[in-house]
Parts: structure tokens; C-alpha cells; sequence
């Protein structure tokens, strides 16, 4: 009696193991085992509104099954048409050095540079400030461009680079505040919008506009000259004239965007917006 007693237990809690690892169809049945029995504790009395909960999962969860099925064919046509939104296709690396930024694109709240520095070149204001920052990269090409400016008798002067998250945000609240929402919409970036946060950005100008960040800096021998040979280290004039409409901003001459020599000089040669430039490539690279 008692060999078959141990063999009973055995078998028994093979079956309780086995059924403990079991699917969703078991535990019904075991609930309802549960609740005809006579020896119901409090607890398990709780447990058939927890399956009940369980119960309502499988409709949750074809309605999520329908909504794959519809988030899959514009998968598809993203894939068909590059320029619609390659985040779907691929994860964005906000490290990367040609990364578009704007207002389609914006940055999340929590990206910040982890190599940023500050150029040893003339800034028009004193002291330390997050604006004087730049990715390492970036610093470096910068004061090789200020550096061949010097020589050219081109004093340039640095006004603002890195701007954080939190200071976009305070930056447009403040002109909001002042000129409304769309007006300021239209020159100042909303919070993640803005290249500065890439640290890749730097605001340049002059003596001659008073270091002001002004369109008739453009106009300016310094104005000039970077128009020129920006490209040469890295750079491009980010939000060139005429083009307003496709970078969202109004014209920038002072706004310097480095993505490296080769992306800046083709940029340059081919007198497109970088928005321009990426959506021509990405059609020439999937018609081949
Ligand atoms: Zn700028």
C-alpha cells in the first residue's frame, strides 16, 4: 500500500508540474477545478477574477493582431519609398555625423553628446557656458576653419553651439511668449528640433553686424568667405536662402553645420538643402 501511495504522489505531482508549465487552456481548467472544489481557500475564490481578466486578454490581444496587420503594408510602402520615414526600417543612430535633423526629425529629450569640448577659438562672449560646447569632431574641424580664416584676414567669432534639450525648451517657451506660437515656430526650433543638440552645430558672425546672428551677415566678408570654404572643412550653411520651405527655416547665414568634408563638399557642389540631398540619394540608391 504504501509503494503505491509514493507512486500515486509521484504521478500526481508530475501532472501538477506539468500542468503548472502549461498554457492558458489548462489554467482554465484548472480554475474550474479549483471552484467546484469544497476546499476553496480565500485566495483561490480571487482567482477566477484574475482569469476572467486573463479571458478578456485574448480579444485585447487580437485587436492587437489587427493592428500589426495594419501597421505591416505602409511597412511596406515605406520600404517602397524611402524618403517617407527610414526610422521604420532601420534604428537612428543620433550619434552619426550626418544625422538629418529638423522638424520631421527631431531628437529625443534624453540625447546628449557624450564628446563634447569646447574649440579654442574666439568666442564674442566671456566665460563658461554649455553654448561654447561642441562633439570633438566637430571642435576640431572648427578650428581648422578658423585658423585658414585668420590667415585670410576673416575674424570670425563663435556665438553659439550645443544647446541642450532643457534650453530649447526654455529658448522657445521664452519666444512664444513674445512673438506667438507660429511666428516663433518659424525661427525658433522646438524642443528636440533643433541641430544645436546634435553638438554638430555652431552660430558664427562678426564684428561688423555687431556678433549679432543677422541675415546681412551674409553679406559680410566673413559672411562670404565661409559661404565659400565651409565646406572645405566640413561644413555647410545649414539653411541657405530660397530654400526655406524645405528646411522650415527662414535664411541662416551664420548657422553652421558640420557633417564631415566628403557630405559637405558634395552638399555644397550640389547646391541642395541636406532634406534635398538625402531624399535624391536615397531615390537614386533604391532605383539601382
Ligand atoms: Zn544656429
Amino acid at each position: 500500500m504504501k509503494l503505491h501511495t509514493f507512486i500515486l504522489l509521484a504521478i500526481l505531482s508530475t501532472v501538477v508540474l506539468f500542468t503548472g508549465c502549461s498554457t492558458i487552456a489548462f489554467n482554465y481548467t484548472d480554475t474550474d477545478t479549483v471552484m467546484t472544489s469544497s476546499s476553496v481557500t480565500n485566495d483561490s475564490i480571487e482567482k477566477p477574477l484574475e482569469d476572467s481578466d486573463t479571458i478578456q486578454t485574448p480579444d485585447i490581444d487580437s485587436t492587437q493582431d489587427t493592428v500589426a496587420i495594419q501597421i505591416e503594408p505602409s511597412l511596406a510602402n515605406v520600404e517602397d519609398a524611402p524618403s517617407d520615414s527610414p526610422s521604420y526600417t532601420e534604428p537612428i543612430d543620433y550619434n552619426a555625423i550626418d544625422i538629418l535633423i529638423n522638424k520631421q526629425n527631431p531628437l529625443p529629450s534624453d540625447y546628449e553628446p557624450t564628446d563634447l569640448v569646447i574649440p579654442d577659438i574666439k568666442f564674442f562672449f566671456d566665460g563658461e557656458h554649455e553654448k561654447k560646447h561642441m562633439r570633438t569632431e566637430a571642435a576640431q574641424a572648427l578650428e581648422q576653419l578658423f585658423e585658414m580664416a585668420k590667415e585670410k584676414n576673416i575674424h570670425l567669432f563663435a556665438v553659439s553651439g550645443y544647446r541642450s534639450y532643457k534650453r530649447q525648451e526654455a529658448i522657445f517657451n521664452r519666444n512664444v511668449k513674445k512673438h506667438g506660437f507660429e511666428k516663433a515656430n518659424t525661427f525658433s526650433a522646438q524642443p528636440g528640433q533643433s541641430e544645436h543638440q546634435t553638438g554638430l552645430a555652431m552660430d558664427v558672425s562678426c564684428s561688423e553686424v555687431d556678433y549679432r546672428l543677422t541675415q546681412s551677415f551674409g553679406k559680410t566678408q566673413e559672411g562670404q568667405w565661409i559661404k565659400d570654404n565651409a565646406h572645405s572643412f566640413g561644413f555647410i550653411i545649414r539653411y541657405p536662402k530660397g530654400k526655406e520651405t524645405i528646411t522650415g527655416y527662414m535664411y541662416e547665414p551664420w548657422h553652421l553645420r558640420y557633417v564631415g568634408k566628403e557630405l559637405a563638399t558634395q552638399i555644397y557642389e550640389s547646391e541642395l538643402t541636406m532634406e534635398e540631398f538625402f531624399n535624391d540619394y536615397s531615390n537614386s540608391k533604391s532605383s539601382s
